[in-house]
């Protein structure tokens, strides 16, 4: 008699998802454990947020375009996979700050807008004298309450003053959430700030000591190797390659799943076609509000509901070289809140990504809508376009039409992690592990945006499944 195997359900195919359907196969394969693997994506595609478009010779992400190079998960990923000779660093470069209507240069020596260099920061225009006095007031001021959460804004503003953080703090650490930093946790965002706080007291002091100094000169007159990654054939090619390796028989696309209720020690899932599957433990790598409403029986995942995400949309323009009169050099530019601009950040990406574009021509790739300006994702592609050519005139010199353009809305995808996220997260996940053993989550939603954090999660829950159906078994 041969032996019923374990039925494990993968729900959701965007990098949390595919990470763990890879490595439970491998699990599965390699120590040849009784379990039997399903992914159920409810689009035709796997990859979610991964998606690049190939045109002209030009490599366009439509979502996001690379990750930082010191999380190691996504670089072993690729190794495992076979894309690892795809990867590319970025070219470092000048990036900008745009202050009302201004372009600056960012302040040498400032780490993600903190200063930790006199000179730069008292030279730049990037701030008024009494601004800079403020800032100079982290020197002496206590240290956080120890523990407690507090918005990015309430924590930056009390150490930094308003005007550092609305010049420059606010508008990279918000880029990176699209979000509010009124409203977003310190300690699941940027929990480093506050440990360095809570070490040195002041965050200036601390950042310099806390971070290896940087060689003023690239050593053996190398370029400096950027901070980021990137696969020269596109993140969608990355999602395809994991895909490539997972046995085909395993993968169910173009089925959603709308609910799942626990019956007995197995669960029900119902797909949108009417199917119902049986699981012994299951993967949710799906965003939060589907989550909540694939569970809707169990109420302790309500508190999901009210956990906002922002719409954005990317705008990637290619032109001819000769239609960017003024070649600014640098990388690109972020926007400040107090700029009356629409793009929240414009990449230069011929100059940071050459392999994205051929020989001759440009690509520019911007940023519209955040939390509070959601609204200009929704309209049409022509109004947006016009909406961000006008803004990039403004700095640079752009003769003609782009050759063309593409637009990509996200509606609703950046989940945004406001103050208390942490411990809401884990009341949720306490209730779930007592109450629906076996199931876990990852993704963005929960334990960190970036690609590696999703597939940090994506290896973790993969452990947590073994560790489960083992014991159950044992
Ligand atoms: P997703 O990619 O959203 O995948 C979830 C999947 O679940 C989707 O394929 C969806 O179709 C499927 N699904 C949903 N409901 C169901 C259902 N009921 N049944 C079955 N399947 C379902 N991160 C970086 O590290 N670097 C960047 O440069 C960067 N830039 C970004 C730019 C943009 C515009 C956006 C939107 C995000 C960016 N991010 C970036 C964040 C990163 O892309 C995401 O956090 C990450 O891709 C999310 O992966 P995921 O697997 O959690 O979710």
């Amino acid at each position: 008699m041969t032996e019923e195997k374990q039925k494990i359900i993968i729900i959701g195919g965007g990098i949390a998802g595919l990470t763990s359907a890879f490595y439970l196969q491998k699990a599965i394969q390699e120590e040849n454990l009784p379990f039997e693997l399903k992914l159920i994506e409810a689009s035709h595609r796997l990859g979610g947020k991964m998606q690049t478009v190939i045109r002209d010779g030009f490599t366009i992400e439509r979502g996001p375009d690379s990750f930082l190079a010191r999380k190691l998960s996504i670089s072993r990923l690729a190794k495992e996979v076979g894309m690892d000779d795809q990867l590319v660093h970025n070219s470092t470069g000048k990036s900008y700050v745009l202050v009302n209507e201004k372009l600056h240069s960012m302040p040498g020596g400032s780490i993600m807008g903190i200063p930790t260099e006199v000179g730069p920061f008292l030279t730049t225009g990037l701030f008024s004298i009494p601004g800079k006095l403020r800032a100079a007031a982290d020197f002496i001021l206590p240290r956080s309450e120890s523990g407690k959460d507090q918005s990015l804004g309430e924590f930056f503003r009390r150490r930094l003053g308003d005007e550092v953080v609305e010049n420059l703090i606010e508008p990279l650490l918000s880029g990176i959430y699209a979000g509010d930093i009124d409203q977003l946790s310190l300690m699941s965002t940027f929990p480093q700030f506050y440990e360095v706080e809570q070490k040195y007291r002041s965050l200036i002091i601390g950042m310099k000591k806390s971070t290896p100094s940087q060689p003023k000169t690239p050593v053996n007159k190398e370029k400096a190797k950027g901070a980021f990654l990137t696969f020269k054939t596109g993140l969608q090619s990355f999602a395809e390659a994991i895909e490539a390796k997972i046995d085909p028989k395993t993968i169910l696309k173009g089925h959603r799943v709308d609910k799942i209720t626990k019956n007995g020690n197995k669960y029900d899932v119902y797909l949108n076609n009417g199917e119902t599957l049986v699981a012994d433990s299951i993967i949710a790598a799906t965003p939060h509000k589907i989550t909540q409403s694939m569970f809707g029986d169990y109420r302790f995942f309500d508190p999901f509901k009210e956990v906002p995400s922002t719409s954005v949309a990317t705008v990637a323009l290619a032109f001819p070289e000769e239609a960017v009169k003024n070649d600014i050099e640098g990388t690109g530019f972020v926007v400040s809140r107090n700029s009356d601009y629409s793009i929240t950040a414009c990449t230069w990406t011929h100059k940071k990504w050459a392999h994205s574009t051929p020989k001759g021509k440009v690509l520019l790739r911007c940023y519209v809508g955040r939390a509070g300006e959601e609204t200009i994702v929704d309209l049409s592609d022509d109004r947006i376009i016009k909406i961000v050519l006008d803004d990039l005139k403004k700095t640079m010199d752009i003769t003609m039409n782009p050759d063309f353009s593409i637009i990509s809305r996200w509606q609703n995808s950046m989940p945004q992690y406001t103050v208390g996220h942490k411990q809401r997260l884990t009341d949720i996940l306490d209730h779930m592990n007592a109450e629906l053993p076996g199931v876990f989550l990852a993704g963005a939603s929960y334990g960190g945006v970036g690609l590696p954090d999703c597939i940090d999660q994506g290896e973790a829950a993969v452990q947590n499944v073994l560790n489960y159906l083992k014991k159950e078994n044992s």
